[in-house]
């Protein structure tokens, strides 16, 4: 038995924001593992804009290659239905055996959550941990997981992680602009970008 967490997320590309925020979940609550779940069709997003399944989910593999507790998970990349997280936490729980499930957010995506599908359902269904990112540690979060806490029984603990100030969109921004994204992503993940003329 153990305890995991699960990272989701586009990963388009998978950054050092994403992976510090897991490292120190993973640490802070002393996680046996991470699995990491690149987004299949997701439900926000506009498909066309999204890079394929496979490139975002070579690249999350490569970011996560040295480290022993990170994995990644396929299961939405392989899917042909829209991925909604409430799917694929009850998927993950019924494949690994767990004591205890964290899913770990950006505290962006807890401003948004009452978007998401079955978002109540969700929140009773495993603990939160919402990463701070820049910009993120404001008045607003801090009433957000009150009410969350309040009405819906969650359980979302708030970890602030060192301040990267990286996105996804900042990246695919530079690479189409022809400047640096080195240290910002993995080297791996950054010739993968380039080998495969990705966000040109
Ligand atoms: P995009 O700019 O395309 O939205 P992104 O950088 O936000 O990309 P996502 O794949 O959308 O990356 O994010 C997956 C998860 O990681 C989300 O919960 C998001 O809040 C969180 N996250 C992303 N970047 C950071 C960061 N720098 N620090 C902490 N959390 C982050
Ligand atoms: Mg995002």
């Amino acid at each position: 038995m153990s305890r995991i967490g699960i990272m989701g997320g586009t990963f388009d590309p998978i950054h050092y924001g994403h992976l510090v925020l897991s490292e120190q979940v993973r640490s802070e609550f002393d996680l046996d593992k991470i699995i990491f779940v690149p987004a299949g069709i997701p439900p926000h997003k506009n498909k066309e804009s999204v890079t394929e399944n496979m490139h975002r989910y070579f690249m999350t593999v490569l970011a996560t290659i040295h480290n022993p507790n990170f994995t990644v998970s396929d299961i939405e990349v392989k899917s042909e239905e829209v991925s909604y997280t409430i799917y694929t936490i009850e998927t993950l729980k019924r494949m690994n055996e767990y004591e205890e499930m964290y899913f770990i957010v950006g505290a962006d995506a807890i401003l948004e959550i009452e978007t998401w599908k079955d978002y109540d359902k969700l929140l009773g269904s495993c603990h939160f941990v919402a990463g701070t990112r820049p910009g993120n540690e404001s008045q607003a979060l801090v009433e957000k997981i009150e009410m969350l806490r309040n009405s819906f029984n969650a359980k979302i603990h708030l970890l602030k992680v060192p301040a990267l100030d990286i996105s996804s969109t900042d990246i695919r921004n530079s690479v189409a602009a022809g400047k640096s994204i080195k240290y910002l992503v993995p080297d791996a993940v950054e010739q993968y970008i380039y080998k495969n003329g990705l966000y040109k």
